[in-house]
């Protein structure tokens, strides 16, 4: 996509009122001059996520998300830039100037490839109601599906020629390589043609998080295998990306507060049919990293249901351990013997099913269970060697001891002793923690005195420029506040008298960093009485803390050169620091 202009955005965010907007998606409550929810962002059960129309930006103190209107679309939604802004613009009733797709290849392949996949679901939809979809049409039915679920979930048929789909392709002049790259068609051996990779299946087209269609999956109708065939990965489809249905269930599994995570398509299909709509599919064997993110942005507790036969499974055990290693509150519901969710829900009806998710045991103990069940109480090693990298990876301090405790009871040994095996799984575990500390953005540490003067600076053009005589850029810490002041000083140096802070977000589009400082700055703002003495303060800490940073640089440095015996360095070192210590009375 290529940049919208700021002008427009700026026209947009004029037209749109951020309470009004986010009312829209969630209830709001007036206290004061702001408005109050709990927070759609993360589980809470008293208000944190706060609205101010003056400002027209959002915060929530107990996750720290923040912005203005469209990143609030963006996070809700799970929306892009270019698509929230896209939405707004229409609501807001401002035209979006035809801005020209990206020229780079990768670009416009995927919106090539998207398209495509639109055009063969509809195909596939339209055969599966033409003649020659009688057969798959009935076999859905007796399935039951209804006809809504259809057209929701745009299943659909391939009809069983070698090149049904291809030469209906040619007729549309549609290049045959963008067939291929979509993995719609395979290319023929022996410089034959390409054929149809779906044929005589019904289709499932796969959708993404924003519900375009990436993959489709292939099904046969009687007991020939394989029952199930995909989309190849492409340019748009990576497997290990995609949780099946979360596009129809993501709005529900926010509400609800937790997911239902099953396997297949029908599991998914089936359950939604009949009210189940927190609902969705892995499409694979085990989790990935990358769905569990993308879960993770909607809630932190899945019930993840398993067949009897695929309960005991070792592989599907360890599988687990990734989803409590990303913080997920994790149980597990077991079916019986020989039932699916689809078959399990259409036999005994929605209410049976919920039953069962909510009677799922916690990971702890359901895992404990079955290693106990499966190999008797005599080889605790065994055991213990399964419980323990589970239990390291539990993120509170609190339950893992507790968990440690309750193994420790369960098998008849001393809890010091599991410590100590404990001890040595330890490592990895806090490896890992630390380096994903690193890259999430709320754990980032401003200086808060840099951040509180930035919320004075936004303030107003007189704040702004009393900072600007007493402080230099460089004696701001954080590279995001520079940023940001830089950008202040361009606007009120070119006549800007008041900042609106949901429109200097928009400014900062890409920097995350940036727009948690000006949230974060905002956020201050609303426990600021005194603006005068607070500027004060500020300045007044800014300057201490540089001069204790560059104390403690001497410092280090001054004993390097004594222990090099570098004398004219000392003496250096030795004035610098006392001119310091100078300044600081002064
Ligand atoms: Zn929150």
């Amino acid at each position: 996509m290529g940049r919208i202009p700021q002008e427009v955005i700026d026209r947009i965010l004029d037209r749109l009122d951020i309470v009004e907007v986010v009312s829209g998606y969630i209830q709001l409550k007036k206290t004061g001059r702001n408005f109050k929810a709990n927070c759609p962002f993360h589980n809470e059960k008293t208000p944190s996520f706060v609205v101010s129309p003056d400002k027209q930006i959002y915060h929530c103190f107990g996750c720290g998300a923040g912005g203005n209107v469209i990143n609030f679309v963006m996070k809700y939604e799970s929306m892009d830039f270019p698509e929230a802004v896209e939405v707004l613009a229409a609501r807001s009733g401002v035209d979006l100037p035809k801005y020209k797709k990206n020229t780079g290849e990768g670009s416009s392949l995927s919106a090539g490839l998207y398209e495509i996949n639109k055009i063969a679901a509809l195909f596939y939809q339209n055969s599966l109601r033409g003649e020659k979809g009688k057969k798959p049409f009935e076999y859905l039915k007796k399935r039951g599906i209804d006809t809504g679920t259809l057209d929701e979930f745009r299943i659909g048929y391939a009809p069983a020629g070698w090149e049904t789909f291809r030469k209906y392709c040619e007729a549309k002049n549609i290049p045959a390589d963008v067939l291929r790259k979509a993995g719609l068609t395979v290319p023929g051996e022996k410089g034959r043609g390409d054929y149809d990779r779906f044929r005589n299946r019904i289709t499932f087209p796969i959708f993404n998080e924003r519900g375009h269609i990436v993959a489709f999956g292939g099904r046969v109708m009687d007991d020939s295998l394989p029952k199930y065939i995909n989309s190849p990965e492409t340019a748009i489809y990576t497997k290990g990306n995609v949780l099946y249905g979360l596009n129809f269930s993501r709005k529900s599994i926010r509400e609800t507060g937790s997911a239902v995570i099953v396997e297949g398509y029908m599991d998914v299909i089936i359950p939604f049919q009949r009210g189940i709509t927190n609902i969705v599919a892995a499409s694979g064997t085990a989790l990935t990293q990358g769905q569990i993110s993308m879960l993770r942005k909607y809630t932190n507790t899945a019930v993840m249901v398993f067949d009897a036969d695929k309960a005991g499974e070792s592989a599907s055990l360890r599988g687990l351990d990734i989803l409590v290693e990303n913080g997920m509150d994790i149980r597990i519901a077991t079916l019986p013997e020989g039932e699916d969710p689809d078959s399990f829900v259409r036999k005994n009806g929605k209410e049976s099913f919920e039953n069962i998710v909510n009677a799922a045991k916690g990971l702890f103990d359901y895992k404990l269970d079955i290693l106990i069940e499966r190999s008797g109480i005599r080889d605790i090693g065994g055991i213990v060697d399964e419980m323990l990298p589970t239990i390291s990876k539990v993120g509170s301090a609190v339950i893992q001891s507790d968990y440690l405790k309750r193994l420790a009871e369960r098998l008849g040994i001393h809890e010091a002793s599991l410590r100590y095996e404990m001890g040595k799984v330890r490592p990895d575990y806090s490896y890992r923690y630390a380096s994903e500390s690193n890259v999430d953005r709320k754990s980032r540490n401003y200086r808060s005195s840099e951040i509180h003067l930035l919320g004075l600076a936004i303030l107003g053009r007189d704040k702004f420029f009393r900072i600007q005589d007493e402080l230099r850029l460089d004696m701001f810490r954080d590279r995001s506040v520079r940023k940001i002041i830089r950008l202040l000083g361009d606007l009120f140096n070119g006549g800007e008298k008041d900042i609106n802070p949901g429109k200097l977000l928009s400014r900062l589009e890409k920097d995350e960093d940036a727009k948690t400082a000006v949230v974060q700055a905002l956020a201050k703002m609303e426990i600021t009485q005194d603006v005068d003495k607070a500027l004060d303060d500020c300045i007044f800490c800014i300057r201490r803390e540089n001069r204790e940073d560059e104390l403690k640089e001497l410092t280090s440095r001054l004993k390097e050169a004594q222990q090099s015996n570098n004398n004219t360095e000392m003496r250096e070192l030795l004035t610098r620091i006392n001119m310091i210590h100078k300044e600081k009375v002064a």
